[in-house]
């Protein structure tokens, strides 16, 4: 049974020795309990806060702890009477082989599914982030301009899918020329930006002649400073992330641009708000019901990039805060 646990709390970017990949013995399950083989574990980008200690809305794994992560896994040994062998679960167990579960906060996998890594991604907890966020806190209206960044990446690229089903116009923000083709060509943007392109603000203003309406964030930093001169009044901003200070160890150099940021804010009317997608439980069906048609239809399409083997964990985690990952991230533990 193999695991990997936070070794030392990185300071800024994560490195190999921030992770341990330690052996030991295959648990056994107790009457009420259950052993899980993990077969797809999901690396998103809210581990980085997990391995720091800062505050945050959830608490910190602790050093030597096994890393949390959403996986799908299949029921290996059962003494508990709702679920037998072979059983497909959602759980929370974490990068390792095996785990224990007294059933608690494990949902069964059904055959609705496409596939079952669905259920860390278009099905799961990031594509239900870009449907609340977007519908909910956004509020996009047909013939509005929406904007949004790492738009390949799991929660963005249906972020702009929902958005163009609701009849916006929409401009993606990714990293590099083969992420902005895809956004434009497979998912149907209606424009892709790259952000590392030197005048990536002159082409973002060329991009949105009547201005932004909604800006869904994932990212922050230089693209955030973009957008900003470009909402207009009354637009509304869904804070999901700001991946581009995950690693940062200290605040930006200066100068100061609260005043501007609140300025704006106030002679534009701005809606800025932040959300964490557990908070809006009521309307978790609602997502259920809407993607899944969605899905089995056509209308949206999802890509998911494979990683093999549990060790790969930690390279694959660095490269995803570095933009290295193509779609929704997960590694491919078992069969
Ligand atoms: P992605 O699959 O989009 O992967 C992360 C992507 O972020 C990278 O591929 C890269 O895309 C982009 N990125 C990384 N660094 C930078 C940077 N400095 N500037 C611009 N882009 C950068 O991850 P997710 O879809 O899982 O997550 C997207 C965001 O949503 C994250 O901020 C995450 O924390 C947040 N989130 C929030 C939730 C909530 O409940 N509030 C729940 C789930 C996710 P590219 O190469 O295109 O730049």
């Amino acid at each position: 049974n193999r695991r990997i646990v936070l070794a030392a709390r990185p300071h800024g970017a994560p490195t190999a020795e921030t992770f341990r990949l330690e052996e030991t013995v295959i648990p056994t399950p107790a009457t009420g309990q259950l052993l899980l083989r993990t077969i797809h574990l999901s690396l998103d980008p809210y581990m980085r806060g997990r391995m720091s200690d800062a505050p945050s809305y959830a608490p910190p794994v602790a050093v030597n702890e096994v890393m949390g992560a959403g996986t799908v896994a299949r029921v290996v040994a059962s003494f508990h009477s709702d679920y037998k062998v072979g059983d497909l679960v959602l759980s929370y167990s974490g990068w390792q082989d095996y785990s224990v579960s007294d059933g608690s906060g494990l949902i069964k996998l059904d055959s609705s599914l496409i596939k079952p890594s669905h259920a860390l991604g278009v099905m799961g907890m990031p594509g239900f982030t870009a449907y609340v966020g977007l519908l909910d806190i956004g509020q996009p209206k047909a013939g509005e301009t929406v904007v949004v960044a790492a738009a390949t990446g799991a929660v963005g690229s249906l972020v702009g899918q929902i958005a163009k089903l609701k009849g916006c116009h929409v401009i993606g923000i990714a990293g590099g020329v083969e992420k902005c083709k895809y956004a434009v060509e497979e998912l149907g943007f209606d424009v892709c930006l790259d952000h590392r392109s030197s005048d990536f603000p002159q082409q973002l203003k060329a991009a949105c002649p009547k201005g932004i309406d909604v800006y869904f964030e994932n990212v922050g930093g230089a693209v955030f400073d973009a957008v900003l001169p470009l909402l207009n009044l009354f637009a509304r901003v869904p804070v999901c992330g700001l991946i581009a200070n995950y690693n940062a160890t200290e605040l930006p150099k200066g100068p100061d641009r609260l005043a501007l940021l609140a300025r704006t804010v106030l002679t534009r009317s701005l809606k800025i708000q932040g959300f964490i997608n557990s908070n809006y439980p009521e309307r978790h069906d609602a997502f259920l019901r809407e993607m899944s048609d969605w899905l089995k239809t056509g209308k949206i399409k999802y890509r998911e990039e494979f990683v093999e083997g549990l060790e790969n964990a930690p390279q694959a985690f660095i490269g995803l805060l570095e933009g290295k990952n193509f779609g929704k991230l997960i590694i491919d533990v078992a069969e």
